[in-house]
C-alpha cells in the first residue's frame, strides 16, 4: 500500500489547484483529470506530501491543475525527475502523468530502467496516439496508416505495443483503461495507487482535435474488460498473451481492445532494497552534506 503521511479525508475537488485546464473541448484528458482527483481522494493522498510529475505535452499540463506538489519538467525527462524524488523520499506518493510520445519516444530510454528497478511510483500515460501539443506529429503508438502532420500520406511504422513492453521491462503492475469509461478508469487508478512498486497504466485518451481515427466512438464499441475472465494477475504467460492483442484492433476492425489489469505481482521496491543495502554496509540513511561540502571549502 502507498504510505499515508497524514490520514486525511479530502473531496476530489480539494485536489484541484483552481486553475482551469486549457485543453480543447472534448479532450479525453479532462476525464483523466477527473478520475485522478477521485483516486487521490479515495486513496487519502496528502496533497502536501505527494507530487505529480510530468514532461511536456497536452497531458503534461496536469500538475498545473492539481493541488499536490507538481513538477512540470522537460520533454522526455519526467521519469528521471520522479526517480530522483523516489531515491530521496521512497515512501512519498509519486504520480507521473505523461503523453505517449513524451514517454515512449523522447523519454523511451528511461522507461525500462524505472520499471525494472521497481521504483515506487505510478506512471499514467495519456495515450492519444499523437504528439498533440506540437500540432499532430506521429508518435510511437500511432497506428499504421494514420495521417499526421509528419505522415501526410499515412504512417508506415508499426506502433509500439506498450503493454507488452512494460511486461518485459519488469513493471510489477501493468494495466490499460479508457478515458471514455470513467468508472473503469478510476477503479484502475485506485488499484495502481494502492500498488507498492512501479505501476503502469496506459490510458486511451482520445484527442478529438487531431486524431480523427482513435476516437471515443471508436473505442466505445471495442473495449472489453479482460478481468472478467483474467483473474490470476500473477500469470505472466496469460498477461503476455492478452497484451499481444492490445494493438490488434489497428489491423483488424473487428478485434476488441483489452482494458483492465494484465499483471500484478509484489516485489521489493528499489527504496526497500536500497535501505536494506545501507543497513547491511552500515551506511547513513542520509549523507552528511555539511561534511561533504566542507571538504571543498577553499
Ligand atoms: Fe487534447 Fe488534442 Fe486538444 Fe491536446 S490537442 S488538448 S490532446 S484535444
Amino acid at each position: 500500500m502507498t504510505t499515508l503521511i497524514n490520514n486525511i479525508a479530502l473531496e476530489p475537488k480539494d485536489y484541484r489547484s483552481g486553475i482551469e485546464p486549457t485543453w480543447c473541448p472534448g479532450c479525453g484528458d479532462f476525464s483523466v483529470l477527473n478520475s485522478l482527483t477521485q483516486t487521490m481522494s479515495a486513496s487519502k493522498i496528502d496533497p502536501f506530501n505527494s507530487v505529480v510529475v510530468s514532461g511536456i505535452g497536452c497531458s503534461s499540463r496536469t500538475p498545473l491543475w492539481m493541488k499536490n506538489y507538481g513538477f512540470h519538467s522537460v520533454h522526455g525527462r519526467a521519469l528521471p525527475v520522479a526517480v530522483g524524488m523516489a531515491l530521496v523520499n521512497p515512501d512519498m506518493p509519486i504520480t507521473v502523468t505523461i503523453g505517449d510520445g513524451d514517454c515512449f519516444s523522447i523519454g523511451g530510454g528511461h522507461v525500462p530502467h524505472a520499471a525494472r528497478r521497481n521504483f515506487n511510483m505510478r506512471l499514467f500515460v495519456m495515450d492519444n496516439q499523437a504528439f498533440a501539443l506540437t500540432k499532430n506529429q506521429v508518435s510511437p503508438t500511432s497506428r499504421e496508416g494514420l495521417k499526421t502532420s509528419t505522415t501526410p500520406f499515412g504512417n508506415i511504422d508499426a506502433p509500439m505495443n506498450t503493454i507488452a513492453l512494460m511486461l518485459s521491462y519488469g513493471a510489477t503492475f501493468v494495466a490499460q483503461t479508457f478515458a471514455g469509461n470513467p468508472k473503469h478508469m478510476t477503479e484502475t487508478m485506485n488499484k495502481a495507487m494502492a500498488h507498492k512498486g512501479f505501476a503502469f497504466v496506459n490510458i486511451l485518451s482520445p484527442c478529438p482535435t487531431f486524431n480523427k481515427t482513435d476516437t471515443f466512438v471508436y473505442y466505445r464499441g471495442r473495449v472489453h474488460d479482460i478481468n472478467e475472465t483474467h483473474t490470476d494477475l500473477t500469470n505472466m504467460a496469460k498477461a503476455q498473451e492478452l497484451a499481444a492483442t492490445a494493438i490488434e484492433h489497428g489491423y483488424d476492425e473487428n478485434a476488441k481492445v483489452p482494458i483492465g489489469v494484465f499483471y500484478q505481482v509484489e516485489k521489493p521496491t528499489y527504496g526497500e532494497k536500497l535501505k536494506a543495502l545501507k543497513e547491511r554496509v552500515g551506511a547513513k540513511d542520509k549523507p552528511d552534506f555539511k561534511a561533504i561540502f566542507d571538504q571543498y571549502k577553499p
